[in-house]
């Protein structure tokens, strides 16, 4: 399988142009182009938070906790002292640091129904409520976001199937056909719960309405 710096590599230098090429056409600003870029090299690394261990479950359990961490800090600096939102905000981190993430990794097992397409839409359902609510982002940016999520997380797919393929002696490696896939048919229960995800992701999201009209016109 390709190793982390590889997935993000290859994930920023595939969003990036198509993010620049976005600013370019009109379709997005400078800013939302940057988001692009950063949502498309995130989604490149999503896939493997399954496994234990990696930088991929560090990094993203540490943006969560900061995430979070955030959240409290808007909520309550106007209403306790700040020693105590400080702890507050510490604490949440934490938790989400350590006991919600060893929870996670008790749940998940590598190279399982996380690592496939199912979970990169799910990936995309949860990113679009969180730009559009939390960081207050418009409908249009949050759908775009998804969108570059999504593919990053699919190139990533793409980059391990490749990587399962030994091209000096065109020999397939064991693990072909485990990267790619739509979801992970010996968990349906796992998989039930990703559709569930989606579901709630998608009702909680603004409307696409703002890319449908761009899209209508070409
Ligand atoms: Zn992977």
């Amino acid at each position: 399988m390709a190793n982390f710096n590889t997935h993000v590599t290859v994930a920023a230098a595939i969003s990036a142009p198509l993010a620049a090429s976005a600013f370019v056409m009109g379709f997005a600003h400078m800013n939302e182009a940057i988001f692009y870029a950063l949502a498309g090299t995130l989604g490149g690394l999503l896939p493997d938070i399954d496994a234990d261990e990696s930088i991929a479950i560090r990094l993203v359990f540490r943006l969560f906790g900061a995430l979070v961490a955030g959240l409290i800090i808007a909520a309550w600096v106007n209403q306790l002292p700040h020693w105590q939102v400080l702890a507050l905000a510490a604490t949440g981190y934490l938790i989400v640091r350590f006991p919600i993430q060893w929870l996670f990794e008790q749940l998940t097992i590598h190279r399982g129904t996380l690592h496939s397409l199912l979970a990169n839409v799910m990936f995309a359902a949860i990113a679009v409520p969180i730009a559009y609510h939390v960081f207050d982002l418009s409908a249009k940016t949050a759908w775009g976001i998804g969108a570059f999520i999504f593919l990053g997380a699919t190139i990533h797919l793409i980059l391990d199937e490749l990587y399962s393929i030994e091209l000096s002696g065109m020999r397939i490696k064991r693990s072909f056909g485990t990267a790619l896939k739509l979801t992970d048919w010996g968990e349906p229960l796992a998989s039930l719960v990703l559709v569930l995800f989606c579901a709630a992701g998608y009702w909680l999201s603004p409307p696409p309405d703002a890319w449908l009209s761009v899209l209508k016109l070409y």
